[in-house]
């Protein structure tokens, strides 16, 4: 008996581009909540992106189009203020190594303090995929490096087309 009335989760990063480590994550959160949706942010403090905003969502969707009640989408400004709008109640974030718990901590409380209906839930990474970030493979990729294994076959693509156009290939 499912007790939750609300099941709507949101996974939310800047997936540039989507790794074997996000994916590990999207299939086992969506096995837990009735719908998931991917929110790629546009407005990232992080660095320039290699991938458009339309690139990034294309590649997940592509990626998780054998998950079924798994919606990529992108949002702009609070997060919690997106989750208010997709009336989901829970965001899911990946931890991986120690390195991340700092800021994913001060980042679950500051999104508490804003929206306290709002839970963040930490799912632990799969052991292997610990060191992978978006960032170590598109630094494997931009120098004409293998990146097979750390991503899907059609982001392993898409990186060698963006190594071929910046050309440093
Ligand atoms: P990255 O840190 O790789 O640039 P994002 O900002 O797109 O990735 O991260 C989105 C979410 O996915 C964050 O919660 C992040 O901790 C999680 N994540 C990223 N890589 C992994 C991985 N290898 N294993 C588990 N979770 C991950």
């Amino acid at each position: 008996m499912k007790v939750n009335m609300n099941q709507i989760a949101i996974y939310p990063g800047s997936f540039d581009p989507v790794t074997n480590g996000h994916l590990d994550i999207i299939k086992r959160a969506a096995k837990l909540y009735d719908h998931l949706i991917i929110a790629v942010a546009s407005n990232m403090e992080k660095k320039t992106p290699l991938f458009t905003i339309d690139e990034r969502i294309n590649m997940l969707r592509e990626v998780c189009s054998n998950l079924p009640n798994v919606e990529v989408d992108s949002f702009k400004g609070l997060l919690v203020d997106y989750a208010k709008k997709r009336s989901a109640s829970t965001l899911v974030k990946g931890l991986r190594a120690v390195s991340d718990f700092e800021y994913e901590l001060q980042m679950a409380l500051t999104n508490r303090k804003l929206n306290p209906d709002v839970e963040t839930i930490f799912m632990m990474t799969a052991f292997r995929y610990i060191y992978l970030s978006s960032s170590i493979v598109k630094q494997v990729a931009l120098v004409g490096g293998n990146t097979d294994g750390m991503v899907p076959p059609l982001v392993a693509e898409k990186l060698i087309q963006k190594a071929k156009e910046l050309g440093r290939e």
